[in-house]
């Protein structure tokens, strides 16, 4: 029996990105889906107009997935689901804006 996260992880291992793009080369991205849940992230014009999480690990020779490079995006309640499970509370600080 599957569940979302099993049916999402072969979609990924199947080579299906969830960043959909109409130029890969130049990364102009057409539309972004959240890894877990599956949701559409809100784009506007081109920009992501809501909170992602996106993780890029490139795994090294130590691990067992040397020269293997993962990446996936969270939408902000999967993302404050995850965490919220962690033993250690995340650091999180407060940054300026700058603009
Ligand atoms: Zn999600």
């Amino acid at each position: 029996m599957f569940n979302k996260l099993t049916i999402l992880s072969y979609t990924i291992k199947g080579g299906a990105s969830m960043r959909k793009y109409f130029n890969k080369k130049t990364g102009n991205v057409r539309s972004v889906y959240c890894n877990l849940c599956g949701k559409e992230i809100h784009m506007e014009n081109g920009i992501i107009t809501e909170g992602v999480f996106f993780a890029n690990q490139n795994w090294g020779y130590f691990s067992n997935k040397d020269g293997q490079a993962d990446s996936f995006d969270l939408c902000e309640e999967c993302y404050d689901s995850i965490i919220k499970n962690f033993v250690i509370p995340i650091e999180s600080t407060t940054v300026k804006e700058y603009i």
